[in-house]
């Protein structure tokens, strides 16, 4: 039965005003929080071919790298911080650029993307969701925010390859039902590795779902943004809008129903297990968001961070 190891990344910190991402809140309070990367390694049974993927590259190591308007929204989100970045995390444990096979990214918000251009290997995909390259490239656009800038020239086109609608398959991936959720790509195809489609964040948003151990069968699903905070997993809370100064209506989310129904699938599947085809029992599943700032510290503690594994 294969697995994969995951290895939690750091890469860097925002602030964020509670009222921002959650209802009720404290009008005043501000939360410091990761911006959580990963590293994925799959060694494959029969060849012995070990592959290394990365699940998001958090922050950018230098503020002045990103386009002006961003560098002006991050004037106010400080504290953050951009060190460790995702090329310093991964030398933490002895690994290059060059050693990753592939990015995969749980959306194409700032926070997440990191600094593309310094995984210069020819070998290196990018691999987005279906949408993120219209939100890219300026084609599909919303108004929701000061953090909705994109970067037309952030992935170099020949190595990259973005996810064919769910529901649909393409020459390189199938998205098909799997236990809760409706669409989900087998990576691997050895049931190690799912990309799972998460939608209502951002579009292209998509989640990663890794068997971490096979007996008992354990699965982690790194969550992206399908929430910034536990309590809309459980539906304590709501999702947040507000107001900006201009006037404008802003939200995290560009498709709140959808985002419900997104986390309403997670929490049933952390509740309930996955049910696998041929395993009598469900197996467990742990959400873990990329803004959870509780994982984080627990996780520093238990040695999570790489070269420590989940
Ligand atoms: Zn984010």
């Amino acid at each position: 039965m294969s697995t994969v190891s995951v290895h939690a990344l750091s890469t860097g910190h925002i602030t964020i005003p509670e009222r921002f991402f959650v209802v009720p809140a404290d009008p005043v309070a501000k939360r410091t929080v990761p911006s959580l990367s990963f590293l994925v390694q799959h060694r494959d049974e029969k060849s012995g071919k070990l592959t290394r993927v990365v699940f998001d590259l958090g922050m950018r190591r230098d503020l002045a790298l990103y386009p002006a308007e961003l560098t002006s929204h991050l004037a106010n989100r400080g504290p953050v911080s951009t060190q460790p970045d995702a090329v310093a995390s991964l030398a933490a444990g002895g690994l290059t650029v060059d050693d990753i096979d592939y990015v995969i990214f749980s959306h194409v918000h700032y926070d997440h993307v990191g600094y593309p251009k310094d995984f210069t290997n020819d070998k290196t995909r990018f691999i987005v969701g279906n949408g993120a390259l219209d939100l890219l490239s300026g084609k599909a656009k919303y108004d929701l925010g000061k953090h909705m800038i994109f970067e037309p020239d952030l992935l170099p086109p020949e190595r990259t390859l973005e996810l064919p609608p769910p529901g649909s398959a393409d020459s390189h991936f199938t998205w098909q039902p799997l236990s809760t959720f409706p669409d989900a790509i087998d990576f691997f195809k050895d049931g190690s590795l799912y990309i799972v489609n998460a939608p209502g964040h951002l579009p292209g948003h998509i989640n990663l779902l890794c068997k971490i151990s096979s007996q008992p069968t354990r699965f982690v699903c790194l969550a992206g943004d399908a929430c910034h905070d536990g309590r809309l997993l459980t539906g304590e809370c709501d999702i947040a809008t507000w107001t900006d100064e201009t006037g404008r209506y802003c939200c995290m989310h560009v498709d709140i129903p959808q985002s419900k129904a997104t986390l309403a699938r997670l929490y049933a599947a952390s509740k309930d297990g996955i049910k696998i085809e041929a395993e009598d029992q469900p197996a467990s599943m742990e959400v873990i968001f990329a803004h959870n700032y509780e994982w984080e510290e627990t996780a520093k503690k238990e040695g999570k961070f790489w070269p420590g594994r989940l």
